[in-house]
């Protein structure tokens, strides 16, 4: 049986442990610990990012085939900065004390994964082997889980405890991101005595980004220019603008097409003044769309149908260690924990959530 008080002191210990992004260390080992207890075989990567191999149990002696590795997935850093994060319990409800986030971000993930591991082998209940990979750096474009050595992970499917939304959400689609940096050169001058000698890279850069299109360009594709900075002094015409954006779409083709649309936009506006634009830009993740045939979307339903929590599949804006995992071909859904408001001092977990992700993860275990 999942057990409330449990996992919700689980949780709690976790977020004892500061673990920004790139501060993983502490967290790292205590995890590390935490799934060698289990009975798992835990390696940890260069990054820190872990692996954990637990073999899989027939329950109550009976012999079957033990089916094929399953992997539950969950990041082990928080967004940000904050340190020192002091949870606070109030009807159900936990929260930070409202100067940081929570960090239920991914920790209730972990949480979730350990309680449901627990339990199933304090029940002698039947599971598949399980490959448990907790990643460093996802909050930094998925850096740990990029970093990863993929030729390790046994699973062929899995799922991402990182979701939110009320239990039963699946997320089986999301976008391909393509960060973009972009800098505009253009020429110095006077800005009082010769202004007609300079190329100001300001003024090419605002045509550029007031003629491309931003924003949400259709139901799969948004676009923004996020940063810019340039300019020396208020009397001298700038010569260096630097950008930094991004464009994201469930859909490559028009992935394509909108990121062309940007680079074409400071193209024009550089000809016009002859200006000079370098555009780069790297694919950081890839999209995925699972329907409700492939089996790791029909085995959460299914699992989530028997408890009485309604199936709601949803499309993503934001791009997961999922996505990694699937374009090193691991399909794996993000299943919700209950997590709320995430990234902000609001963020906050309901105890009956996170208990009811960790039943509907057992439900899948016990599904093999
Ligand atoms: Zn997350």
């Amino acid at each position: 049986m999942i057990n409330e008080s449990r996992l919700v002191q689980t949780f709690l210990d976790l977020i004892a442990i500061d673990s920004p992004s790139g501060q993983e260390e502490a967290i790292g080992a205590e995890l590390t610990r935490l799934l060698a207890a289990l009975g798992g075989e835990v390696e940890r990567d260069e990054q820190g990012s872990l692996i954990a191999h637990l073999s899989a149990a027939q329950g109550d002696g009976q012999s079957g085939p033990s089916g094929d590795w399953l992997m539950l997935s969950a990041h082990m850093d928080t967004v940000g900065k904050d340190l020192g994060i002091k949870p606070q319990i109030r009807d159900g409800v936990i929260y930070s004390d409202g100067a940081t986030i929570l960090g239920g971000d991914d920790k209730s993930g972990i949480a979730v994964i350990l309680e449901t591991i627990r339990s199933v082998q304090e029940d002698g209940m039947p599971h598949p082997p399980l490959e448990v990979v907790i990643s460093v750096g996802e909050e930094v474009t998925l850096r740990g889980a990029r970093l990863l050595d993929k030729g390790k992970l046994r699973a062929r499917r899995g799922y991402v405890l990182d979701g939110g939304g009320p239990i039963g959400t699946i997320v089986t689609s999301a976008p391909s991101q393509d960060s973009l940096q972009i800098t505009v050169h253009g020429k110095k001058a006077h800005a009082g005595s010769e202004p007609e000698k300079g190329i100001n890279a300001i003024r090419v850069a605002s045509e550029a980004i007031a003629a491309m299109p931003l924003g949400r360009i259709d139901p799969e594709t948004t676009a923004n220019i996020g940063t810019i900075e340039g300019g020396v002094a208020r009397n001298i015409v700038p010569d260096e603008v630097r950008m930094q954006g991004e464009a994201r779409s469930r859909d490559n083709l028009k992935l394509a097409v909108q990121t062309a649309a940007m680079a074409t936009a400071f193209q024009e506006a550089a000809e016009r003044h002859g200006a000079r634009v370098e555009f780069k830009f790297t694919r950081s993740y890839s999209t995925y769309n699972w329907t409700e045939e492939d089996p790791i979307v029909a085995q959460a339903m299914a699992a989530a149908r028997r408890l009485g929590f309604p199936p709601v599949l949803e499309a993503s804006g934001g791009g997961s260690d999922a996505n990694i995992y699937a374009e090193a071909g691991i399909p794996c859904a993000v299943l919700s924990t209950g997590m709320e408001d995430v990234h902000t001092s609001q963020e906050h977990i309901a105890i009956a959530d996170m208990v009811n992700s960790a039943r509907l993860l057992q439900e899948i275990l016990l599904a093999g």
